[in-house]
């Protein structure tokens, strides 16, 4: 695969950041509620509370959507995110409240989609857990039992049953959610929310959170916010202030590159006739899916812990980009002489338990993390039950599932440079085992 004029991008490859950024805030203001962060998670907490007629402050530190959100795969996932057999075995007890706020989540923004007409391409093609080799053809069995056993929908079949490309053995189809184009997702997502009564200040950094005379105070580099609530939803960002909570995520860099535009009869001869986006069973996930401007982005493969705040704007690691397209040459062989035209990253939130997270500091602070890489369906789905939480007073179920009684969370475990490299190593070994054995099968 040729990997000789990468375009790196500081932002994402799926679209260009909007011309009408907002202005900074600028003196002191006094709201009801104040929102961190303008990603999809706080963008739909904002829009929750105004469309139930609360009066609301969003405080975005670039623009809306400039993280995570129009950085990712544009898989909207039907099944939570990480090791679902790890997640089984520690928190068993959660796991059919996982599987309905998962499917719930991926619903949402697909009614999110068709109620404000956002032309984000999305289709709902579901998505696969794809095994590369036996090995993991027996772990995608066992994960499909376990979220069957929970009350998920799934189905398990050969490449050619679940109608993804040969290259793969086989694999688990979600029968919820689809892809889409993220960035434009995001930037729909800020229209619909500047034209709303939201008051969103783009281009400001709150720099510090406390508490003055029974309200929280949000500073930033030109003015004061003063609310009776405030919402933390800040994903990888949360720096941490004296009354935020500490050790939430560990922040991690992941990358995503896009090939160029291939031939149409090429890409028909894959077999990949679901169009269904895929995630490898790798301990560290390679996920693949194809555009409608006939590419394939892909991307993940190794994950890079970020040690100190404010987390810095990177572009991907060449390295990196050389690996995955060495990786692409073998999962697609009939596709190994295309060009990567582009790569990016983003960063995202790892928490130690791999779910979503979302609680409350006193009476007035409330945050939101629901990210773990699948963060698409599940931050905005979380970021409007927590506005509804906000104005009732109660929980909904789904956020009974995530709620953090107390928040004291413990460090992420393998999340140290050395941990993540042993993980990216163990699936390198497994890939080499798995190669030796195809050969030795096809030589006779
Ligand atoms: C490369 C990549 C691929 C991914 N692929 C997928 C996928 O295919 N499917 C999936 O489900 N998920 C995927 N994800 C994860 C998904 O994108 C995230 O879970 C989701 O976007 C999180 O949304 P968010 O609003 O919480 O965070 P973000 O979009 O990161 O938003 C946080 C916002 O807070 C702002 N902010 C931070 N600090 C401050 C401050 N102090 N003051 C003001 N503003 C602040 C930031 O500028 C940012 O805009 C991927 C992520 C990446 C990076």
């Amino acid at each position: 695969m040729r990997t000789d004029h990468v375009t790196y991008e500081s932002f994402t490859g799926w679209i260009d950041p909007p011309a009408d950024v907002q202005p900074a805030l600028e003196g002191d203001l006094s709201c009801r509620v104040a929102v961190i962060g303008g990603g999809i998670n706080g963008m739909s907490t904002a829009l929750r509370l105004v469309e139930r007629g609360h009066d609301v402050v969003l405080l975005e530190a670039e623009f809306c959507g400039h993280g995570a959100s129009s950085r990712n795969a544009g898989q909207l996932a039907g099944a939570p995110g990480g090791d679902i057999q790890l997640l089984d075995l520690l928190s068993r007890k959660k796991m059919p409240g996982m599987m309905r706020l998962a499917e719930r989540a991926a619903h949402h923004v697909e009614d999110f989609i068709a109620k404000h007409d956002i032309d984000c391409e999305y289709e709902a093609t579901g998505n696969a857990f794809a095994a590369v080799s036996r090995g993991q053809m027996g772990r995608v069995r066992r994960v499909a039992k376990i979220i069957t056993r929970a009350g998920g929908h799934v189905e398990v079949g050969t490449a050619e049953e679940l109608g993804i490309p040969r290259g793969f053995v086989g694999g688990m189809r979600e029968l919820v959610g689809g892809r889409m184009n993220p960035g434009a997702f995001s930037l729909g997502m800020r229209r619909v929310l500047l034209d709303s009564s939201a008051r969103v200040f783009e281009q400001t950094k709150v720099t510090d959170v406390t508490r003055e005379s029974g309200r929280v105070v949000l500073t930033t580099s030109q003015g004061r916010v003063r609310a009776d609530r405030v919402v933390l939803a800040t994903n990888a960002f949360a720096g941490e202030w004296d009354i935020t909570p500490k050790h939430l995520s560990v922040p991690i860099y992941v990358i995503e590159v896009e090939t160029e535009p291939i031939d149409p009869d090429r890409l028909a001869a894959l077999g990949w006739t679901s169009g269904m986006g895929l995630v490898t069973q790798h301990a560290i996930m390679e996920n693949y899916r194809l555009t409608p401007r006939n590419t394939i982005v892909f991307g993940v493969r190794r994950l890079e812990r970020g040690t100190s705040y404010p987390l810095p704007e990177k572009v991907p690691d060449p390295g990196l980009v050389e690996e995955l397209a060495s990786a692409f040459a073998t999962r697609f062989p009939m596709l190994a002489d295309v060009a990567i035209d582009r790569a990016w990253g983003g960063w995202i939130a790892i928490t130690s338990s791999w779910l979503p997270r979302a609680g409350r500091m006193g009476e007035d602070l409330y945050y939101s993390i629901a990210c773990n890489g699948h963060g698409l369906a599940q931050a905005p789905y979380v970021g409007t039950l927590i506005a509804d939480a906000i104005i009732d007073g109660e929980l909904h179920e789904d956020l009974q599932t995530l709620w953090q009684a107390r928040p004291r969370f413990p460090r992420p475990m393998m999340m140290s440079r050395a941990g993540l490299r042993t993980i990216w190593a163990v699936d390198r070994f497994n890939d080499l085992v798995n190669g030796s054995r195809r050969n030795a099968r096809m030589n006779g």
